[in-house]
């Protein structure tokens, strides 16, 4: 890996991918993460591999969720802890959140080296591996959760979350804060707030605006209330249909 040139056209698309590479070789990411990846990357590409402005307050809104939550969880799966550990952690601090490790194909062996990862990157406390929770409505695997982690969240981030559980989270009445580059997802479309952006870059987003608007000591409310989350994929789907450089 590594040794991409600056000057290259796709440096940091290339840079990003290996990074999941390197994390299916530390036993973070799973083989189909690398797909999800490739899906991911389609979506970056018509986009214009940056943040549009309704990604950008998408993730003003989400920050504004997260200060107001009394119980804020991030939750992670392999991809975003290959992709992005020390984005994770910074988010975390800028808004007081948890982390939990949480995979689709649960095993106890990649969340410890998960949760390892993210300790290397400065987390102090990593919820996951209890898996004494459940969300209802998904087969025994896919529901299992930490019971002081995202089972008692009232906000939940979840990047790159898959379709069903994004679907059970909402169910139960949770805010929920999904990150995904495809606006035609299903996890898109459940999300309360969805930021349809790459991860590497819309963690930091979020953690910028965060620490904005807990410096001035803005009104959360209003800002999630003025907040629409099907204008913000309708946006996100013209951007991708009339190609990135109509705005
Ligand atoms: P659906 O939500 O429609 O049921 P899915 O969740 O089953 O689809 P997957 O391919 O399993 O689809 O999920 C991967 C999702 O994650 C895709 O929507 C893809 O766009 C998104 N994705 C992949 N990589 C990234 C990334 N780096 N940043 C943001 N989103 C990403
Ligand atoms: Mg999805």
């Amino acid at each position: 890996t590594a040794d991409v040139p600056d000057s290259h056209p796709r440096a940091a698309s290339l840079r990003t991918r290996d990074r999941l590479v390197e994390g299916l070789e530390n036993g973070l990411t799973s083989r189909t993460g690398l797909i999800a990846h490739g899906r991911g990357e389609a979506f970056d590409y018509l986009l214009g591999e940056r943040t549009i402005p309704s990604a950008d307050r998408a993730a003003r809104a989400a920050a504004a969720h997260l200060l107001a939550a009394d119980h804020p969880v991030i939750s992670v799966n392999g991809n975003v802890a290959a992709l992005a550990p020390e984005r994770v952690v910074d988010l975390a601090d800028a808004t007081d959140a948890a982390i939990e490790v949480n995979l689709f194909h649960r095993s106890a062996e990649r969340i410890e080296a998960i949760a390892d990862h993210l300790r290397a990157h400065g987390a102090t406390d990593v919820h996951g591996l209890a898996g004494d929770g459940r969300i209802p409505g998904l087969d025994h695997d896919r529901g299992i959760c930490d019971a002081d982690g995202i089972e008692r969240a009232d906000v939940v981030v979840v990047p790159l979350e898959d379709g069903d559980r994004a679907a059970a989270l909402a169910e139960l009445g949770k805010s929920e804060i999904v990150i995904d580059l495809n606006p035609l997802s299903r996890s898109a479309q459940v999300a309360d707030v969805p930021i349809v952006d790459n991860v590497v870059r819309a963690l930091p987003t979020m953690a910028a605006h965060a620490r904005e608007l807990s410096e001035a000591g803005a009104d959360l409310d209003g800002v999630i209330a003025e907040f629409d989350a099907d204008a913000a994929l309708a946006d996100a789907e013209r951007t991708i249909r009339e190609g990135s450089l109509a705005d």
